[in-house]
């Protein structure tokens, strides 16, 4: 089992569950981040730091976003990570409401360098 980056991510990326991972499993495409579920140690530590809740353990997937567990497992066997996962890069752009993120105050000065939603 593994933990997956599921649609709330895409084009928000704001990076708190990289600062968290400790066994930096978590890589940064274009327009989302994905979970390496082959490095991930169940360690829980992501999920409850993402501000859009976008992480789930791979059982507790919502229906609606089943696909994720592969979309994260095959962008690790693309052979340019440089590239999203073909899924993610054909969906129309996404907006977050900064109310709804900036309640995680706590996660502000770790994301500020490189959160667009975070300004210092
Ligand atoms: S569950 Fe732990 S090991 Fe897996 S991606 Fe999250 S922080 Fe990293
Ligand atoms: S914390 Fe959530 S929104 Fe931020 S990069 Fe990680 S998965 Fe994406």
């Amino acid at each position: 089992m593994t933990y997956v980056i599921a649609q709330p991510c895409i084009d928000v990326k704001d990076r708190a569950c990289v600062t968290e991972c400790p066994v930096d499993c978590i890589y940064e495409g274009e327009r989302t981040l994905y979970i390496n579920p082959l490095e991930c140690v169940d360690c829980h530590a992501c999920e409850p730091v993402c501000p859009v809740e976008a992480i789930f353990y791979e059982d507790e997937l919502p229906q609606r976003w089943a696909a994720y567990a592969a979309i994260n497992a095959e962008y690790f066997e693309q052979p340019d990570r440089g590239q999203d996962h073909p899924l993610i890069a054909g969906l129309p752009h996404q907006t977050s409401d900064k109310k709804d993120i900036a309640v995680f105050a706590i996660r502000k000065e770790e994301a500020a360098d490189v959160d667009r939603w975070f300004p210092s």
